[in-house]
């Protein structure tokens, strides 16, 4: 059993650290990490590496070819009958090219620190930086080796990474991902709808609508017909969502259309559902005789489940009354690379980030004096886990 005042013990330590943990997410902020450029994303790898050096750790760098490389960083516990380990789960790379920073640089105004990838999500990872310290300047003792993984690419679908972290829950008992939490009040996020994209083309047959109407097979409304359809498999108290999103077909007025196709956005917040979805799609039959239907894509990050996190999440709150404040959770429709966590089987407990808005926009900030606290929940979780 751990030590009920361990939470606030953590959060009191952690209190004063609030302007060092500014000056680290400072340094973080101004070295830019576009998902997509390798040289700068390197440079942010390199200054995030030493940051975490020396803190009874090692820092490794896993080379990547054409994303930045990826940094683990694993924490032994000392007791060596100690078995088991929990990942701490982040990203480095920001939805911002380089250059952006001169629009939008890193300032602190009104208790809010601003700047790109403030809150998606640097100042996660100075909140488990100092998670770490505030768990070794109080010597708390650790059941589990901690690994934390920053990739590179999540923004961009984490292709690179996802073997790496794929890999790395396998060996956890849990993974907390440091995703930024939703809403002014930090709401964790402990269900995610699981995200995908599908391509229906429709073939017809051509022909000249005045002349020889009876000849053609009209693609286009085959397409509308089978949209209605899909239309109606939308299900919001179950949170299946399908939206189309894009839609294109035909050449001229005077010709009846051979081919139409649309883009759909598949959302689906429970793995069966997801499957279904899928299999409703590829049993689409046409309507118009001599029609063919060709269906392609599907779910590419599963749902994250809200029973994979539910235990996790109730110790959390557990904690953040024991620190005198409130914690909530929600369901979001986006996915993260927890999604991909705990369709492993993995538990996992996602939005354990900054609190604060704007990811992805010019006003993206992080209120600022939620990160010791939101360091401290981290802290407790790593040492009871
Ligand atoms: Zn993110």
């Amino acid at each position: 059993m751990f030590d009920v005042n361990l939470p606030k013990e953590l959060l009191r330590l952690l209190k004063p650290q609030l302007p060092r943990m500014l000056e680290a997410l400072r340094r973080f902020l101004v070295a830019e990490s576009p998902s997509l450029e390798k040289a700068a994303a390197d440079r942010c790898c390199g200054i995030i590496a030493k940051e975490w050096k020396g803190q009874g750790t090692r820092v490794e760098r896993i080379a990547q070819k054409h994303r930045g490389d990826i940094l683990r960083i694993t924490h032994a516990p000392d007791k060596s009958r100690a078995s088991g380990q929990l990942l701490v789960l982040g990203h480095y790379d920001t939805v911002y090219s380089s250059g952006t920073l001169q629009k939008m640089p890193y300032r602190v105004s009104a208790g809010k620190a601003y700047g790109p990838g403030s809150f998606d999500m640097k100042a996660g990872i100075v909140q488990a930086l100092f998670a770490l310290q505030a768990l070794q300047q109080s010597k708390t003792p650790l059941g589990k080796r901690l690994v934390f993984l920053w990739t590179s690419d999540e923004e961009i679908g984490s292709e690179a990474g996802r073997k790496f972290f794929e890999a790395e829950a396998r060996r956890s008992d849990a993974v907390f991902v440091l995703e930024p939490s939703f809403g002014p009040r930090g709401l964790l996020k402990t269900a995610r709808k699981g995200v995908g994209e599908a391509e229906l083309i429709v073939h017809g047959r051509s022909s000249h609508a005045g002349l020889a109407p009876q000849e053609g097979i009209n693609a286009i409304h085959e397409l509308a017909r089978q949209l209605t359809r899909i239309e109606k498999w939308n299900d919001h108290r179950l949170g299946v969502t399908i939206n189309a999103g894009i839609i294109e077909g035909g050449t001229r007025t005077n010709v009846i259309p051979e081919r139409a196709r649309v883009v759909l956005d598949l959302r689906a917040l429970r793995v069966s559902d997801m499957r279904s979805l899928e299999h409703r799609l590829r049993d689409l039959r046409p309507f118009e005789r001599g029609a063919r239907l060709e269906v392609t894509g599907g779910f590419d990050r599963p749902p994250l489940e809200r029973k994979m996190s539910a235990t996790l999440f109730a110790r959390a709150q557990l904690f953040a009354k024991q620190m005198n404040l409130s914690l909530d959770e929600c369901t979001v429709g986006g996915g993260s690379d927890g999604n991909f966590t705990a369709a492993l089987g993995i538990p996992t407990l996602d939005g354990l980030g900054a609190v604060g808005d704007g990811a992805h926009s010019s006003h993206e900030h992080v209120l600022i004096n939620t990160m010791p606290a939101r360091a401290a929940l981290l802290a407790a979780l790593l040492a009871t886990s």
